[in-house]
């Protein structure tokens, strides 16, 4: 049997005994490693849904994982037993013509782990035990800690914002929203070239841990007022009206708002009018494709630090304590859960 940790409603999450998933053609059975507690994670836990999605059946959560193979199935060429990997969650039909056009994060029929987008639900990857299609699966190297190979998929996230947003090299950015996103953002911006980060939020400790990741200014909208800000492109990463509307203001004539904080479901009331004045271009940014690989090399390679983002760890027993920790934003930015040892 496998232990998965599985949200049945609001605040109910169990770990369940559930039977080893079947292995396809083409597929792996990994152990897990380390996982990390997404924001989705905890709306599903809260809320009952995230977005649109609404729980409608148990659903074992988790996407952001590592973790080691255990077993191959059929025809798997490129991966072997005991081999360390990050996974990417997501599986594109490869068929639409969204992944045949090059957006797989687009894909009309993707399975991603832990989301209740689809129903049946896809079963997400908080467990002893689950099963990836080999090509979900990147290997990294042994001295690499899974908690950190977890950030891949949060990594890749911000990678993807950042092409959404154009070049920008020698250009001014403003990201709004400190929480794990907006403060992997500033290392993906930082990446790209930009001149000067400015990112803000409500609270003081994520923007500490954003400061550390390297941020030029840190700005407690709920003391201080980002007025005197004038940014070539936005990031809004906060998910909140208020965000979207600060993030409009301090965008120069001709910016570029990438939306990629989730809002809660139902209308919002923006002042989109700033858009038509200013000549604004505003695209979403949602997951990633390609950049999932990328963003598994740059911390294999060392190339970025994540670590003043990992908060703590537990076990998956203890999960419900993860699941509180996680969702104080005063005490922690991502709380990682591995398997409970015997
Ligand atoms: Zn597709």
């Amino acid at each position: 049997m496998n232990r998965a940790l599985t949200l049945h409603s609001v605040h109910d999450l169990r770990l369940d005994e559930l039977p080893e998933a079947p292995l396809h053609p083409g597929e792996v059975r990994l152990r897990l490693g380390a996982g990390g507690i997404c924001g989705s994670d905890l709306h599903y836990w809260a809320h009952g849904g995230v977005g649109d999605f609404k729980l409608r059946q148990p659903m074992v959560l988790g996407h952001e994982v590592a973790g080691t193979v255990s077993d191959i199935g059929e025809g798997v060429d490129t991966l072997r037993p005991g081999q360390r990997v990050t996974i990417n969650p997501a599986r594109p039909c490869r068929n639409c013509d969204q992944c045949l056009s090059g957006h797989a994060n687009r894909c009309r029929n993707v399975r991603f782990y832990g989301s209740a987008a689809r129903f049946p639900h896809v079963q997400g990857a908080f467990a002893e035990s689950f099963v990836a299609d080999q090509a979900q699966c990147f290997p990294i190297p042994d001295e690499l800690p899974f908690a950190v190979a977890a950030m891949a998929e949060p990594l890749a996230v911000t990678l993807h914002a950042v092409g959404q947003a154009g070049p920008l090299l020698g250009r001014d950015v403003l990201i709004v929203g400190a929480g794990p996103i907006g403060a992997l953002c500033v290392l993906s911006v930082r990446l790209a070239g930009a001149r000067r980060i400015t990112i803000c939020d409500v609270q003081d400790a994520p923007l500490m841990v954003a400061a550390k990741l390297g941020a030029d200014r840190v700005v407690n909208v709920s003391r201080e007022t980002l007025d005197d800000l004038e940014v070539d492109a936005a990031l809004e990463a906060s998910g909140s009206a208020a965000g979207l509307a600060s993030a409009l203001s301090a965008l120069m004539p001709g910016g570029t708002l990438v939306q990629l904080g989730m809002f809660p479901p139902g209308p919002i009331s923006v002042p989109l009018g700033l858009a038509i004045s200013r000549e604004l271009r505003v695209i979403g940014s949602f997951r990633f494709a390609a950049e999932f690989g990328l963003a598994a090399e740059l911390l294999s390679l060392g190339r970025l630090d994540v670590t003043p983002l990992l908060s703590a760890q537990f076990e998956l027993s203890h999960a419900a304590d993860a699941f509180a920790l996680a969702a104080d934003r005063s005490r922690a930015m991502k709380v990682s859960l591995v398997p409970d040892v015997h």
